[in-house]
């Protein structure tokens, strides 16, 4: 376990295992993620590149414009409020490049009663108003970092663990609250930390990418538990920034989780 300054106290994520694709696995069955972006096309692109990096066979992307050269948005669509009735969908990610109009507002409501795993990150955690997540039939994962934890669920002092904790239990959603210690959450108690990642993701696009990732690995046909696909998507994106070493962009990050994947 870690030692937190309020002496709170979660186990620390290892390097997870997750499988190679089976023999019978299929671009679905490896998990199609559907990314719901809005104003800020790099954003998105970044998060559906590194889904696909982390191990999701398809990436739906939800965005009026894309930037060139991102041929692994296979499909890129504008916005349409049947735009998540695809069943093949395994996860919804909505928030990276989403901006805060007035047309976000109905994305995320569409988005919410979808009956699959949702991952809500950036703009769409400033949307939230006190939405609890108890009544959804998948798992809702939110991924904020100091300041989007503040605006969801208010000030905090003393423990991160602890404040985590709190959140995840009272919202139903599994809580990833990003910084350079970045705790994971589950409604049921259980937290986990990732301790070791590394200063130079102080970037921007990072927190896309490991939103992404997220988002893959709740798509997928993993066996590990709702916070146990978080905190591997967590681990790998560390583990990419370690190996890049210094001064990398989040589109090196994005590319670097393929290397991250194939050696688990
Ligand atoms: P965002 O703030 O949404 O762009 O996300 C930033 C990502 O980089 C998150 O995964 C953070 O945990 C990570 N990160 C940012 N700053 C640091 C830092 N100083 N040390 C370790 N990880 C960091
Ligand atoms: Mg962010």
């Amino acid at each position: 376990g870690l030692d937190t300054r309020s002496g709170a106290r979660a186990e620390v994520i290892d390097r997870p295992t997750l499988q190679a694709p089976g023999i019978d696995s299929t671009k679905y069955t490896r998990g199609m993620v559907a990314v719901v972006g809005g104003i800020m096309p790099g954003a998105a692109a970044l998060a559906s590149e590194a889904a696909m990096r982390a191990g999701a066979g398809y990436v739906l992307l939800l965005s009026d414009t894309l930037p060139p050269n991102t041929p692994h948005a296979l499909v890129c669509r504008a916005w349409a409020p049947d735009a998540l009735a695809d069943a093949r969908i395994g996860a919804i990610l909505i928030g990276p490049g989403l901006g805060r109009d007035d047309a976000v507002r109905s994305k995320l409501a569409v988005a919410l009663a979808s009956d699959r795993p949702l991952v809500i990150d950036g703009d769409a955690l400033h949307l939230l108003e006190g939405r609890t997540f108890h009544d959804r039939r998948a798992p809702t994962i939110l991924t904020p970092h100091g300041g989007e934890f503040v605006a969801v669920f208010g000030a905090w002092s003393g423990s991160k663990i602890e404040a985590a904790r709190a959140a995840a239990a009272t919202s139903g959603a599994v809580v990833v609250f990003k910084g350079a210690d970045t705790v994971i959450a589950d409604p049921d108690g259980s937290v986990v930390v990732a301790p070791h990642g590394s200063s130079w993701l102080s970037t921007a696009g990072t927190g896309d990418v490991l939103a992404g990732a997220v988002a893959a690995l709740a798509a997928s046909d993993s066996p590990l538990a709702r916070h146990a696909r978080a905190a591997a998507a967590v681990w790998m994106h560390g583990a990419a920034a370690r190996r890049l070493g210094s001064a990398f962009l989040a589109d090196d990050l994005a590319r670097e989780i393929s290397a991250v994947r194939a050696a688990l």
